[in-house]
């Protein structure tokens, strides 16, 4: 039975604010919004969720959003993999360019970033100039091709600003479940992060994923 304010119903013309009860454990509140609340609405939920330089995901939403990302892959028995990723030397750049080089270089590489990836890859900036990406239903194999790609992209693409070329290059760690040791999202971090160690201890601008630690390039 369907029940609309408490009350059984089979047809029902809605209001604002009614309240639809499906079965004994779903309750819908109907809500009626202008476009104008609607847009607020919609800048509310972004502002708490992105981050403002990048527009990419914040760290607070993505380490809300992990736990349930590593339970889903678990569930459905779907491999899942994070590459860490971290700009090389950013702080020369941001020494010998300036904060507002800096804060382009940012800029771009989240864009760059957002355009090339698959919608259900999930992109956000986890610190100053570190970005995590989490690679839904990805074997290691494929993420690693993935971050060998996103490696390769920023350092063929030209950064320039106020006429000035910038070199850019970024490190990468991949983690991937099932592997041992691996049994939660923060696991998975942990992992990723000694990669992405291993990578700038190797001479940075390069990948590496867990336990062979397979250096691509
Ligand atoms: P490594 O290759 O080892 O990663 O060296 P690094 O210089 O990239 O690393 P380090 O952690 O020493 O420096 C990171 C710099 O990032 C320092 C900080 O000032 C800068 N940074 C953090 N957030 C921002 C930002 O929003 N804008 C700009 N322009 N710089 C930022
Ligand atoms: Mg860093
Ligand atoms: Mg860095």
């Amino acid at each position: 039975g369907t029940f609309c304010n408490g009350e059984r119903i089979d047809t029902h013309v809605l209001q604002d604010g009614d309240r639809i009860q499906i079965g004994t454990t779903t309750i819908i509140k109907f809500s009626l919004q202008d476009s104008l609340e609607e847009d607020f609405q919609r800048h509310q939920y972004e502002s708490a969720t992105r981050d403002p330089l990048t527009n990419c995901y914040n760290k607070s939403y993505f380490l809300e959003r992990l736990p349930s990302e590593f339970a889903f892959a678990k569930r459905h028995d779907k491999p899942v993999s994070l590459a860490m990723m971290d700009i090389d030397r950013f702080k020369k750049i941001n020494d010998s360019h300036g904060h507002l080089a800096g804060d382009f270089v940012l800029r771009k590489i989240g864009s760059m970033l957002q355009e090339r990836l698959r919608a259900d890859d999930f992109l956000a900036r986890y610190g100053g100039e570190e970005f995590a990406l989490i690679l839904r239903e990805s074997p290691k194999q494929n993420a690693l091709q993935t971050a060998e790609r996103i490696r390769k992209l920023v350092e063929t693409t030209p950064f320039r600003h106020e006429g000035k070329r910038i070199a850019v290059t970024i490190s990468i760690g991949v983690a991937t479940w099932p592997a041992q040791h691996i049994d939660s999202g923060e696991d998975l971090v942990k992992a990723a992060d000694a990669n992405l160690y291993s990578a700038k201890r190797r001479g940075r601008n390069k990948v590496v994923g867990q336990k062979e630690k397979r250096v691509l390039k």
